[in-house]
């Protein structure tokens, strides 16, 4: 697959806290940092996305009396899951990882700032509706095709190559550029979701041949 100019790499939340260390680690995140950048070289377009949280967020489990990280809650747009305190606004964890090397990348989009509302996808808020805003930056500027890597591959990276496919846009997640949290069978439940969408799953060489 020959990569050009109407496509992006999108780098999801590459940060301290969901990688080895940090408050929400994702077992081997930091393993997605090698495969990116080497994909990396392919891409004109590089659009990075960091979590970033206010304090008292209402993702975390510690916003709610009574209840543990990894639990799960009703919400008013749906059910959410509780996660510990992690991508506070202007914390260290919420920093990109030390060793992400991609100061080229053309726009750092930020999500889940809101308080009342989590943002899992880059494109769309957990109410599934509220827009970030990338999906009008990518049509602006002409990118059809995403290519998308880092963390998690069964939360953030799998809900933004959905709602990609919603708006029309090809998307192809780099598996050996994912590392998974794999909570209650959601690498089952996220690649159910790819297929139904059309969402591809490849090798991050396929993308570079
Ligand atoms: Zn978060």
């Amino acid at each position: 697959m020959e990569t050009g100019e109407g496509d992006v790499l999108l780098v999801i939340d590459v940060q301290n806290d969901f990688c080895p260390g940090g408050a929400l680690a994702v077992p081997r995140g930091d393993e997605v940092i090698d495969p990116i950048h080497r994909a990396a070289q392919r891409f004109e377009h590089i659009v990075l996305t960091q979590d970033w949280h206010p304090p008292s967020h209402a993702s975390f489990a510690s916003a709610h009396p009574g209840k543990k990280p990894f639990e799960t809650i009703q919400m008013p747009h749906g059910m959410q899951t509780l996660w510990p305190d992690h991508c506070v606004q202007g914390s260290r964890g919420a920093e990109f990882h030390p060793s992400l090397g991609l100061a080229r990348a053309e726009l750092i989009l930020r999500k889940g700032f809101q308080r009342e509302i989590d943002s899992y996808s880059a494109f769309f808020e957990n109410d599934g509706t509220t827009p970030t805003g990338l999906g009008g930056y990518l049509r602006e500027r002409g990118l059809a095709r995403v290519f998308l890597a880092g963390l998690a591959y069964d939360y953030c990276v799998g809900y933004s190559a959905l709602d990609a496919r919603r708006l029309g846009l090809e998307a192809f997640v780099l598996r050996d550029a994912c590392r998974a949290i794999d909570l209650n069978g959601s690498v089952a439940a996220i690649e159910a979701e790819f297929a139904r969408a059309g969402v591809g799953v490849i090798a991050s060489a396929e993308s570079i041949e």
